[in-house]
């Protein structure tokens, strides 16, 4: 069965590097019906933080990425650590060494001045028939792990291919420093031991990882997982993504109204691809995805093909939805909800051009506060010529059938009645319900601001 896992650093919020391979690592479990683990790797005491936790499970909540099992947090972990460290001493593939830090910076210094690549010397490496330094006292040794010495790693990583790394390249890693606490690279290789992962998807900031995790689960006699290296988000100037490129953070997408449909069709197809289909749900992702069509190339972030997404999915998600996430945004610019029409109605009228549910709730304010017109515009529409016929057409809505067939024949009626254009008489009519030239079609502008409101806007208008 399949395990996979996402194992985010809570050192800032979740970016949307780490949330598109969540969704990997969630589609690949959820395709074989297998189980999606999530990791907190919380170790670094001094950059982890509660808040950054919190800001991960609400990046996956809100995302709908569910997980099977945990949150599993490292820290919690520490006395398993120190059971595995335990046993790898006993079996000879650990060892203490008593080195000073002084001492390794003294010794890599000299073998960067005599040109060969810095590296832990092996003092207190145990060989047969070697005989290690006596021990010194009051100095707390770190464990090391005894890396084979020759002989390469290598693995099939499922993005970039085949990676070989000599052993030669890699000397005995710390895995516990003095204070007996374990270090990164270890917890990772036993948690994934432990947690039984088939297939470890992440940043591709993590190659030079793989192989030293690699030969401790080799050293374990533990199963290796397939490995995949994705490559990492560039913003649309070929840099890496980050701040300047505007939001980063999974979270800051509602915030500004995006739905969780579109970002995460967006980053589905941010390093893969299924033919030609740009637009597709979870379920249809999670049934497509595979492993084969990890695209290796950095994949540059696009905020318009974001934004052409997103609109499609307000377009096709249901009025009330939509309705409940454009409320906060209204009343907190001051919209006054209860004075108009029924929300639902105007987001069903205005979804179609909004690219953000942000917009969606800019552009239906003009529903929700006292119209203000500019001067020089009503001076502009409101000539003499039209003045008799606006009201005209308000006397008539008193008693006219309520709808946008029976508002529209009327306005055609007063229009031949006066002589007038369609435009003489639909610009006037926005400048008085709403203030402003720009809305939809001014028979369902009148028809959603219902009877009272039109006449009693038009009276005080003329
Ligand atoms: N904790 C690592 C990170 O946030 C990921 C480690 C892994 O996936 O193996 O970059």
């Amino acid at each position: 069965t399949v395990r996979t896992r996402f194992a985010p650093s809570p050192t800032g919020y979740l970016h949307l590097g780490g949330a598109r391979t969540a969704l990997y690592a969630w589609a690949y479990a959820r395709h074989f019906g297998g189980q999606f683990i999530l990791r907190i790797e919380d170790t670094d005491l001094e950059r982890s933080t509660p808040e950054a936790v919190q800001a991960i499970l609400d990046g996956m909540h809100w995302l709908g990425l569910d997980y099977d099992e945990g949150p599993f947090y490292q820290m919690k972990r520490m006395d398993r650590y120190r059971e595995v460290i335990l046993t790898m001493l006993e079996a000879g593939t650990a060892y203490l060494c008593y080195c000073s830090p002084e001492q390794v910076e003294a010794m890599r210094e000299r073998m960067r001045a005599a040109g060969e690549k810095p590296r832990y010397d092996g003092t207190w490496r145990p060989e047969p028939g070697k005989e290690l330094p006596p021990v010194p006292a009051g100095i707390k040794p770190v464990v090391r792990f005894k890396n084979p010495l020759d002989g390469e790693v290598t693995w099939n990583d499922v993005v970039k291919g085949q990676i070989t790394i000599g052993n030669k390249e890699l000397d005995d890693l710390v895995i516990a420093r003095p204070d007996g606490t374990p270090t990164y690279n270890f917890c990772v290789a036993v948690d994934d031991w432990d947690m039984g992962i088939t297939h470890v998807l992440r940043g591709d900031d993590h190659v030079n990882n793989t192989p030293r995790q690699i030969n401790i689960l080799a050293a374990l006699g533990a199963p290796l997982p397939q490995y995949g290296h994705l490559p990492m988000i560039l913003g649309a100037d070929g840099e890496k993504l980050s701040k300047r490129h505007g939001a980063v953070s999974v979270m800051e997408y509602p915030a500004q109204g995006y739905l969780p449909e579109a970002l995460l069709n967006y980053l589905a197809r941010l390093g893969w691809s299924h033919g030609n289909d740009e637009i597709f749900s979870m379920e249809q992702f999670t049934e497509w995805f595979n492993l084969d069509h990890l695209t290796a190339s950095a994949a540059q972030f696009n905020d318009e093909k974001l934004a052409w997404l997103n609109n499609h999915y307000i377009k096709q998600a249901d009025n009330a939805r939509l309705a409940a996430l454009a409320q906060p945004v209204l009343e907190r610019d001051g919209a006054r909800l209860a004075s108009g029409p029924d929300l639902q109605a105007v987001i069903g009228l205005m979804k179609e051009r909004a690219h953000t549910v942000n917009e969606l709730a800019d552009a239906a304010m003009l529903f929700y506060r006292e119209p203000k017109a500019d001067p020089a515009l009503v001076a502009q529409h409101l000539t003499e010529a039209v003045r008799p016929a606006l009201a005209q057409f308000a006397e008539r809505c008193k008693a006219v059938e309520w709808n946008k067939a029976a508002l529209s024949a009327l306005l055609k009626e007063v229009l031949a009645a006066h002589g007038l254009k369609m435009p003489q008489l639909a610009m006037p009519l926005r400048l008085a319900l709403t203030g402003q030239l720009q809305t939809p079609a001014i028979d369902a502008v009148l028809e959603l601001f219902g009877r009272a409101v039109v006449v009693n806007r038009i009276e005080k208008f003329i």
